[in-house]
This record gives structure tokens, sequence and C-alpha cells, in this order.
């Protein structure tokens, strides 16, 4: 398929270009391929009348209306589904079964977030007093995407923006514009004008909207560092945020487990998205009695299954890292691991001179419970192998962190499993499985890995002011 090049951003309806544009790469290869408008605060300024202005008739559209506008916007999306797996994989790199995830769940949430309903909780309800509290939209939110799953986490801020009556302007990471900018395109299809507007451009951009006065929340998906930024920014205005930051998430091997079996999962858990996933397991602990065997058999998996190349190519199973100052930032993981005498068990040596930002998949074995890499939040697929031998000390060391997204821990004694995993402290907590993801289920980050928390009802809930209208009926 053909992938096409030429991109808008939507505003009011409208297909707006600029004269001032930013290129697109595609990691597998480190070449320019298309070029995307690069917004102005002015443009940012005619987004936010078109969706302030869109506000009145979309907040009192009923919410069957709000469904079934949702549901064409899912069929929008599913019969454009090879264009966006092309361009996703292009801009992206991840592999075309990466992309199908992301495209499809994206379609199912779209169509699970429109059969949701905001309550009205009747506080009181007697012959003298009525007392209600209700759920009005927030207004008009700024949604700020990253790069590592540029569709899902947009429809994740879309669907329930628009579906709990609020309008919306989208703004993607300038690494991946292509497949935001498509979204927001098709959105016009779907929506009155000003519902859904997409704009691309810089980090400057973010920052705009995250102090524009008449932007009324933020939905933002990122690192910690840069969610701090938000948050400051957004304070002056008081706007609502949701923040959706990093992770450094643990896994805990249990003695019993069968090592080969449980390789494959664990491999996944850790490497999906090539690593660059806010819930990939960034620290796996392994009890000291299957330490060795679980050790090898994640070794055998990678050298015999696992083939890092360009997502476009059918075979891949790891494509590249998304973006140059990315690449470089991994780059220093390995070299902090090489000064630092860590161990590798697989990998460890970057071929800088490979066509694309390619890294291979290593495992450091065993390195030192305060090193960087076990510290930090790397984003790539470097990870660490650690041993333990005494439960409260694992989860000691598990929690041991500023962040706290999401956890796991796998055997086959599942009251263990269960004990140990009630005493993590994440948003998500995985019992012998791991990123299993519904648009029913509440997922955020405790601790620095965020606030608030996306889908279910509760995520819905915050695009929305509560409101209690009380009212006494003695007239008389
Ligand atoms: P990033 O924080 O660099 O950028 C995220 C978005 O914020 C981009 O659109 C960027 O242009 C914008 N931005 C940058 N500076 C800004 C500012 N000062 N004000 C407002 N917006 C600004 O993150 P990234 O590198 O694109 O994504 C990787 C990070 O995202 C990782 O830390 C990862 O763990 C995290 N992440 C978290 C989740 C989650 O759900 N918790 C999901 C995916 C990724």
């Amino acid at each position: 398929m053909k992938i096409q090049t030429d991109f808008v951003m939507s505003i009011n309806g409208e297909a707006v270009t600029t004269e001032a544009t930013q290129p697109v790469f595609n990691p597998a290869t480190r070449s320019v391929f298309t070029q995307v408008p690069d917004a102005s605060r002015e443009h940012l300024d005619q987004a936010v009348d078109a969706a302030q202005g869109a506000l009145k008739v979309w907040s009192a559209t009923p919410a069957e209306d709000r469904q079934k506008a949702l549901e064409t916007y899912a069929d929008l999306i599913e019969s454009h589904a090879e264009e966006l797996l092309s361009l996703l994989t292009a801009e992206q790199g991840k592999p075309r079964a990466g992309s199908e995830w992301e495209v499809f769940g994206s379609v199912a949430w779209l169509r699970a977030v429109a059969s949701l309903r905001l309550p009205e909780e009747v506080v009181d309800e007697t012959e003298d007093r009525r007392v209600v509290t209700r759920f009005t939209p927030v207004g008009v939110v700024g949604a700020i995407v990253p790069w590592n799953f540029p569709i899902l986490l947009a429809i994740w801020k879309i669907a329930p923006a628009v579906m709990s009556g609020c309008t919306t302007i989208l703004k993607p990471s300038p690494y991946t514009p292509l497949c935001d900018l498509k979204l927001a395109e098709l959105a016009q299809q779907a929506f009155p004008p000003g519902v859904v507007n997409g704009l691309s451009g810089g980090d400057d951009l973010g920052i705009w909207m995250t102090t524009h006065p008449r932007i009324n929340k933020i939905a933002f998906t990122g690192s910690t560092e840069t969610g701090r930024h938000v948050m400051k920014s957004a304070s002056e205005t008081i706007k609502r945020v949701t923040l959706e930051l990093g992770g450094n998430d643990p896994a805990i091997v249990l003695p019993d487990v069968d090592a080969k079996a449980l390789a494959p999962q664990l491999f996944w858990a850790a490497f999906q998205n090539n690593a660059q996933f806010c819930n990939a397991t960034k620290r796996l602990y392994i009890h000291e009695d299957v330490y060795d065997d679980v050790r090898d058999a994640l070794v055998e998996f990678i050298e015999q299954n696992v083939k890092v190349g360009d997502g476009a190519e059918a075979d891949t199973d790891l494509g590249p890292i998304q973006n140059a100052m990315q690449y470089g930032k991994v780059q220093d993981y390995f070299k902090d691991c090489q000064d630092n005498g860590h161990v590798f068990a697989v990998g460890g040596e970057i071929d800088e001179s490979a066509a694309g930002w390619f890294v291979p998949v290593t495992l450091v074995d065993n390195p030192p419970e305060d090193s960087r890499i076990v510290r930090e939040e790397p984003f790539g697929p470097i990870l660490p192998l650690l041993k333990w031998s005494d439960e409260s000390d694992v989860i000691a060391r598990a929690n041991d962190t500023i962040y706290g997204l999401g956890a796991s821990v796998w055997g086959t004694d599942l009251e263990a499993v269960e004990r140990i995993g009630g005493q993590l402290e994440a948003g998500t907590v995985w019992l012998n499985e791991v990123h299993q993801y519904s648009p029913f289920q509440a997922f955020g980050g405790h601790k620095q890995s965020g606030l608030g928390c996306e889908n279910s009802l509760h995520g819905l809930m915050e695009y929305t002011n509560w409101q209690t209208i009380t009212m006494n009926r003695n007239t008389g």
C-alpha cells in the first residue's frame, strides 16, 4: 500500500495547512519521508475558538446521539484500518501485530466507551426535598499524546471527552503526528465542526495548550518529567488534569514456576512494543532457586525466536527505537552498564552503523539494586534480572521507586501470588498475566506515575465537573 504523505490539521471542520512544516522520520531507515504542518499560537487560538463554539450544542446533545457519533467514528477508523496500519509502522516503527493491536483495540474502545453512561446520583428524595449530584462536561479538553502508542492513547482521550459532552483539541507527539492527524481528519465525518480538532507542532504547542486560559482540562500521557511541567502550567488557571506518566514496573517470579513455559510470557511482558511501553516490566525479580533456569530460558527464547528489524517486514518481532533522541538515551544506558562492569546474559552491544535505530534485546544479569538500569525507566529493550530470596525484602525492593504504574507476580502457589500482589504499590497489579486492559477497567498510576485515571466510568467522570443540585419543595 502506498503511504499517504500529505497531511492537514483539522480546525472547526476545515483542513488547515501551514507554511512552516516539521519532518517525520521512518525509524527503520532514519530518513525523512514526509512533512507535517507546524501550528502557531494563532492556530491554537482558532482551534480553541472552534472547540468553545461547538461546546454549547455538543454538551446538550443527548447521550444516545453522542453514542451514535462515536460508533460512526469507530466504523470510519475500521474502514481505514489498512491505511492506519501502514502509517503506524512507517512513523512509529512497530511491526504489523503491534499496529493491529493498537488500531483494532481503538475501534473496540470507541464502541465500548460509547456504551457508558454518566450516572445521576439521587442523594435525597423526600416529599420536602430533592438532592441530586450529576456530572456535567468540563469543557474544552487538550489531549496531549506520546509517540509510543499514538493511536490508542489518542482514542483513550478523544472517546471519553466527546462521550461526556466535551470538545477536544488533539496534539500528537512531534515524532508521530501522522496517525493522529488522520484520526482528527476522519473525526470530521463523525462529529459536528469544532468537536474534535487536531493540531501538529512541537513541544511548544503542548506548553501553549497547558497555559491556555480557555482550555479547561488537559488529558496528558507522557513522561513524569513533562507531567510535572503540565501540572505546574495547569495550576495557573486551575485546569483539571489527568496525567498518565512513566513507570518502572516490577515483576516478581516465585520459586515454583516452570521456567521454560513462563519465559515467553516474561519476555513479552518486558519487550512488547520494543519495551517503549509505560507498562513494560522494567525490573524482573526472580527467586534465587529458579534464577539461573529463568535467565537461561529467556536467553534461549530470545536467541531462537526474536527478530529485531524493520516493522514493515513480515517476520519482524521487534522494530527500531522510535526516534534519535530516545536512541541516544538507550545508548547511554548500555554505556552505563558497560562502564560499571554489569554482566550481559544476552545482547549488550549496539551496532551503530545499522540502517535504523535498532537495539539488540539485552538482559543484564543481576546488576546492583542501586544501578541506573534498575532505578530509572530506560524505555528500550534492556532489562535487568534481579535475584531475591526473602518475600518481605523483594516486596520492599519492588516498591522502592518513585513510580507506581503496574506490577506483576508469577507463580503456581496462588495464595502466595495474591499475598505478594496485594502489597505492591501500583495502579494495576497483574497476577499470572500481564497487560490485560479493558475499557471498563480503571487504569492509572500511583505515586509519580500519574494523577487520576483513564478508562471505566471513573475515567469518564474525569471529563466532568460534579454538580449538586438541591431543591426545597416547600414553596408555601
Ligand atoms: P514526553 O513527555 O516527552 O512527551 C509527551 C507529549 O508531551 C508529547 O506530545 C510532547 O510534545 C508533549 N510535551 C513535551 N513537553 C511539553 C510541555 N512542557 N508541556 C506540554 N506538553 C509537552 O513523553 P514521550 O517521550 O513522548 O513518551 C514516553 C513517556 O511516556 C514514557 O515516560 C512513558 O512511560 C510515558 N507513557 C505513559 C503511559 C501511561 O499511560 N502512564 C503510556 C505511554 C507512555
